[in-house]
């Protein structure tokens, strides 16, 4: 386009695009945010706007939001993937002449703008990954809240654990290196990276800022440290480069000074019972297996009696990432345990944070500069409710609560302050300890606190009240944000004002009296300021002393010289307020920012607090128990119910849950197979929809629930310290990725086969069940017979191959289990009981039956299954004989071919050498008519 023939306005809107070619630009003209060309086709399709022109030929298209309601609609083309840029008026038009100057203010993305629609408990996540040689670096910041660390992963297996890192935690958008993902990687192999497919937004960032060189003096100088050891980052390169990549994009997308974000935090999986993604999804711990489906599903729904939002996302990243040390585990089960027995207390205590709201995304809000006065106010509410918090907690035993709320102060939970002070042990997260700090610098430290090291922040909230009106406006244009007594000049000024507005009321007053005019009103407007207004009937009695301003169809509008001079005192007198309310209100915004990690680290304590507070609730309601956990091999619980399953069964009347047992004994380390006491692998049988997949997911949550510090539904129960939970659950196809049902089930297998270890808890539901059922059962056999040789991890395995639980008599720790149900005369009744022993059917056809398939088909079914049931208990027997010496025979010769084992058996009988051609012809035309038939 010939520049030439542009207006202005949009030569402005061409340069910005220039710079952010891949935005859509919204340029601010006026009271609108107009869009233009191919950004404004795209916006208008999106949203349903009006397509317009701004020129005749119509070859300009535009449309417009207003700028009001902007916000709206910028959340919609974010939700969508979108990036926006904001192209803003830089200087007032009132006060310029000709055209204002604009520019680029900020770039809005899905990973750095909070989507209002994100519940409280949902992290926004700005993610960015790098992998250089074999160690990728993971790096995750909420600039909602200021949340921000980092990890890194080695060895052959590194790209896949950071994939992996990232489909669980789930960011809504992923920064990459411009050569990586569509690199090798992504090429070389697909499944590896099939984990970022869930991931919405990907931005390629330049290469260059995934190098140390330019990341880490960049991290250093933003949290103005010497060194980034202090972080815990020190000799973690990967992850500090993620890190920094990510700092350079809040940086190049102008999200301000983001003073909120106050430190960086090296952390490491395997500090925490690991959940790969794949078990998060199947065992429905935070979202439900497909989405739409209703989240009364998930562990979160049900676990969620949380006061505060804070609360509620510190349950959902426990969830994600339980605790896998002990002594941490053990202090909030004693936490838990005396708030339990305790009714008053806990009671008092949750009704304490009643009113506290999202303190670190108000302080978000404030950091970022989109706090208006009344969300400051809203801080401050929550503030005041902190010293009710404190005396709550202090009713609690000396130490315990105290000490919870304690650990989770980031200064002595190995998040790094500003100043480099390196912290403690992690209890929320499993952060990575580095060194601890000297006692000199701890109790320093906890000198600023003002009870027990739980800082109330009274001083920041009496600021706040002290400074805000009481009910304040929306935004500064109408003032009265500020409180009297403030500022004296403001206190001035305002009753300058109010003394102007009441001489207009007495000028109005005496101008009816002389002109005779009952109808003259004093009025005002932006454009004309104060002016006289006199109908058109009653201006010939207007005074010679009016000067005309503007005249309307019914109206004529004059001015005094006596008006001016009140007009001019008024309007100065507001400006002046208005600049020193602003004025006011950005130095309470500097004191708070200062301020804000000490709010960071309360809002911690707090959620820790209500996150423990809300297990003792549970536990009391609804009568859980304190779980013993230990370092052991066991895994043990009496008459357990499965939390979710319960709780949806009691609210849609459907009956009682049937509690039920297990007992596992994986055995102390290092101890060899024989010497545990087992067993270690349990075979689950019985009949479809008899609940075993129930049982299994049972055990998972249970060991979630006890690590997580949460009670757990039994009469007892008895956990040694799981590492990594495994589940291989259901089948899921994943064609657009090329690959098929059994190859997504084998993938899983293989990942648990080649990474557990006894410490493990593995969870496969009917596994080999996508393949024929030579393939299936023999390669389920196998893996029972290697995670029960080799791994020794505690395991439940639910089957419909019957022909596994023979395995209990070769295999010294493995247990058959089955699930019962009750034949009647009228069908089967699911009992829903575990009790020792193998299952003798599947029951599918009577299943299948209650599923309502036509009786002509279930009929036929029952026939072909007495043919075949008759046919395999012969062959059972055989196998049976001949695998008493092990290997005598291969299994699948002898178990699977019921119905053509009878010519097998004559065939193997006929002496071909003593029969004649005729014989030995007549034999096989015999043979085939059997086979016929
Ligand atoms: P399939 O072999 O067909 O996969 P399954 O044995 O795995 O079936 P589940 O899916 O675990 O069976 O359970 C079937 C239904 O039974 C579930 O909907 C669950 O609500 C109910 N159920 C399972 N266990 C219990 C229990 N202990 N008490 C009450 N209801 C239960």
């Amino acid at each position: 386009m010939d520049a030439g023939m542009l207006t202005p306005v949009m030569r402005q809107y061409f340069a910005a695009k220039e710079l952010y070619p891949d935005c859509l630009m919204f340029c601010r003209i006026g009271d609108f945010y107009e869009l233009f060309y191919d950004d404004a086709i795209l916006v208008a399709r999106e949203l349903q706007l009006t397509l317009t022109a701004r020129d005749r030929e119509k070859k300009q298209p535009m449309c417009g939001v207003p700028y009001h309601a902007a916000e709206v609609y910028i959340q919609r083309l974010l939700r969508k993937g979108y990036r926006i840029a904001l192209c803003e008026q830089m200087e007032d038009p009132k006060t310029v002449k000709g055209i204002v100057k604009r520019e680029v203010t900020r770039v809005l993305t899905p990973g750095t703008s909070m989507d209002p629609s994100l519940g409280a408990e949902q992290s926004n996540y700005l993610a960015s990954v790098q992998l250089k040689g074999s160690c990728a670096g993971v790096a995750l910041l909420d600039l909602s809240t200021g949340e921000f660390r980092a990890t890194e992963f080695t060895g052959p297996g590194a790209w896949a654990a950071a994939v992996d890192e990232l489909g669980r935690v789930r960011p809504v958008e992923l920064l990459y290196g411009s050569g990586l993902l569509g690199g090798v990687n992504l090429a070389g192999e697909p499944e590896t990276s099939a984990g970022l497919d869930a991931i919405r937004t990907k931005t390629a960032v330049d290469e260059w800022v995934f190098t140390a060189e330019y990341a880490v003096p960049l991290l250093r100088n933003h949290f103005k440290v010497f060194s980034l050891e202090g972080m815990g980052l020190g000799g973690h390169e990967a992850a500090a480069v993620a890190a920094g990549a990510l700092l350079h994009y809040i940086q190049k997308t102008k999200q301000g000074a983001v003073e909120h974000v106050d430190g960086v935090r090296y952390y490491e999986r395997s500090t925490c019972l690991e959940l790969d993604a794949v078990s998060v999804r199947n065992l429905e711990l935070v979202e439900p297996l497909f989405s739409g489906e209703s989240a009364q599903t998930t562990l979160f729904y049900t676990l969620d009696a949380c006061c505060t939002p804070m609360g509620k996302r510190l349950l959902r990243a426990t969830l994600l990432r339980p605790s896998n040390g002990l002594p941490e585990i053990e202090a909030r089960l004693e936490a838990v345990a005396e708030a339990c027995s305790r009714l008053r207390e806990r009671e008092a205590l949750r009704r304490s944070m009643d009113g506290v709201l999202d303190l670190e995304r108000l302080l978000g809000r404030v950091a970022l500069d989109s706090a208006g006065p009344r969300e400051v106010m809203a801080l401050a509410g929550t503030l005041g409710c902190l010293p009710g918090v404190v005396a709550a907690v202090r009713m609690f035993a000396a130490g315990r609560w105290q000490e919870l709320g304690k650990m989770a102060h980031p200064t002595l939970r190995g998040e790094a302050t500003k100043d480099g002070a390196p912290g403690g042990f992690g209890l929320i997260d499993g952060i990575k300890a580095p060194a601890g700090p000297s006692t000199a610098l701890r109790s320093a430290q906890d000198d600023r606190f003002s009870e027990n090291g739980f800082d109330a922040l009274e001083d920041l909230c009496g600021l706040v009240v002290g400074t805000i009106a009481e009910e304040p406006p929306v935004t500064f244009s109408d003032g009265g944000v500020i409180r009297a007594g403030v500022d004296a000049e403001l206190d001035e000024l305002r009753e300058l004002s109010r003394s102007g507005r009441q001489a207009l009321v007495a000028i109005e007053e005496r101008e009816r009296t002389r002109t005779g005019i009952g109808s003259l009103k004093v009025r005002f407007n932006s454009v004309f300021g104060y002016y006289l207004e006199v109908t058109k009937a009653n201006a010939k009695s207007v005074p010679a002393d009016y000067e005309r301003k503007q005249t309307l169809v019914n109206a004529e509008r004059f001015t005094t010289p006596e008006l001016k001079d009140y007009e001019a005192k008024i309007l100065t007198a507001q400006e002046r307020s208005g600049e020193i309310e602003r004025r006011i209100f950005a130095e309470l915004r500097a004191t708070l920012l200062a301020g804000a990690m000490r709010m960071r680290a309360t809002a911690k304590r707090v959620a820790e607090i209500d996150m423990l507070a809300c297990f003792a609730h549970l536990a009391a309601l609804r009568g859980w128990v304190k779980p013993t956990v230990e370092e052991s091999g066991v895994l043990e619980f009496v008459q357990a119910r499965h939390p979710v399953v319960e709780r949806r069964l009691e609210e849609s009347g459907g009956g009682r849950f049937v509690p039920n047992s297990l007992y596992l004994d994986a055995g102390s380390d290092g101890a060899s197979p024989d010497d545990a006491s087992g067993p270690a692998v349990m075979l689950i049988t019985g009949p479809n929809m008899g609940g075993k997949s129930t049982y299994l997911r049972q055990a998972a949550l249970l060991v979630v629930m006890a690590q997580c510090g949460c009670f757990v539904p039994a009469e007892r129960m008895r956990l040694g310290l799981v590492d990594r939970i495994y589940t291989r659950i259901g089948a899921s196809d994943n064609v657009a990725r090329g690959r098929s049902t059994f190859m997504v089930e084998m993938t899983e297998t293989a990942a648990i086969l080649n990474t557990a270890t006894s410490r493990s808890l593995v969870l496969l539901d009917e596994m080999g069940r996508g393949t024929a059922t030579y393939d299936g059962l023999s390669l389920a056999w196998a893996t029972v017979e290697h995670l029960h040789d080799r791994i020794g991890a505690r395991t439940l395995f639910a089957t419909h191959y019957h022909e596994l639980t023979l395995l209990a008599e070769r295999l010294t720790r493995l247990k058959n289990l089955r699930v019962t149900v009750k034949e009647t005369s009228t069908g089967i009744v699911f009992l829903h009981t575990v009790e020792a022993g193998p299952a003798s059917k599947s029951y599918g056809i009577e299943v299948a039956k209650l599923a309502g398939l036509p009786a002509v088909v279930i009929g036929r079914a029952r026939e072909v299954l007495k043919l075949h049931e008759k046919a395999e208990t012969q062959q059972v027997a055989s196998a049976l004989a001949a695998s008493s010496g092990e290997t005598a025979r291969p299994l699948q010769m002898t178990m699977f071919t019921p119905l053509s084992q009878r010519i097998v058996d004559r065939l193997e009988a006929a002496d071909v050498d003593e029969m004649t051609p005729r014989e030995a012809l007549n034999l096989l035309a015999e043979l085939q008519r059997e086979l016929k038939n």
